[in-house]
């Protein structure tokens, strides 16, 4: 008798990408990567992020964190023993994921490197508070060091949001046209064309004629010198690199 196929097996589902971040406030997450794309995704299965309390690796009663800095200066460091348990903890049982430390030292986040993120697994980020994380924990747990750009912010919560950001909606199926991926800013080295919609004429400036003639040749030659212009004047490193 041939089998029913009024209730199939389910097809095996491969794993999500999957995102832990080490933090002291665990309560921030998911915040922004909750709603809209990224938040739809997340609630889809199609990615995974758990937040670990870095103070349950904490020190004594007062599950202490940080301590003096070395040499004297201000702020408090994360000490490297705590530091290093919380990785462990994660690295134990996802052990394939690349760790990263957020941190104004850090190479700058590229698309590039977003993209390779989101082609393999998932990641371990540790968000940093104080003055940061004691130098020996970085080297001792090789943790690759990424930078959200040349400004210092009060801890790496919202950069490890970034990166995630960044990288979830590369994931396949997060956003809905995968032609929007590929013009976009920083792919092939170019910053996006201008973008226009309705109304056709707006406080007495009308879109360019040659996007609303049909024509496509003509529109893509249109947004490939646009986008090299703009590219040439706001941003010269892009075309170098
Ligand atoms: N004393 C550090 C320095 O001068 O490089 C800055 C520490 S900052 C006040 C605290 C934490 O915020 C850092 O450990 C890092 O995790 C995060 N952070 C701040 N700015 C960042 C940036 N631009 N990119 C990535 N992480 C950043």
């Amino acid at each position: 008798m041939p089998e029913s196929t009024d209730h199939p097996e389910p097809l095996p589902v491969a794993p999500a990408w999957a995102a832990h971040v080490l933090t002291l406030f665990p309560e921030m997450f998911p915040g922004p990567l909750g709603v809209s794309l990224v938040g739809t995704a997340l609630h889809e299965g199609r990615w995974s992020l758990a937040a670990h309390q870095i103070r349950a690796h904490g020190l004594g009663r007062h599950r202490t964190v940080d301590d003096s800095p070395a040499g004297g200066g201000a702020g408090m460091v994360m000490r490297a023993d705590v530091i290093a348990a919380a990785i462990d903890q994660v690295r134990a049982a996802a052990p394939s994921l690349p760790a990263i430390y957020l941190t104004p030292r850090g190479a700058p986040l590229t698309q590039p490197r977003a993209r390779q993120l989101a082609d393999g697994p998932g990641v371990i980020l540790l968000a940093g508070r104080f003055e940061g994380v004691d130098q020996r924990v970085i080297d001792g747990r090789a943790l690759e060091e990424i930078s959200i750009g040349d400004y210092v912010l009060s801890g790496g919560e919202l950069p490890a949001m970034v990166l995630l950001d960044a990288c979830v909606r590369l994931l396949p199926g997060v956003l809905g046209a995968a032609d929007s991926l590929q013009e976009e800013s920083f792919e092939g080295g170019l910053l996006e064309y201008p973008q226009y919609t309705r109304p056709r004429e707006w406080e007495g400036h009308a879109i360019p004629d040659v996007l609303l003639g049909g024509d496509h040749k003509r529109i893509a030659a249109w947004r490939r010198a646009e986008a090299e212009a703009i590219t040439a004047a706001r941003r010269p490193d892009l075309r170098r690199r």
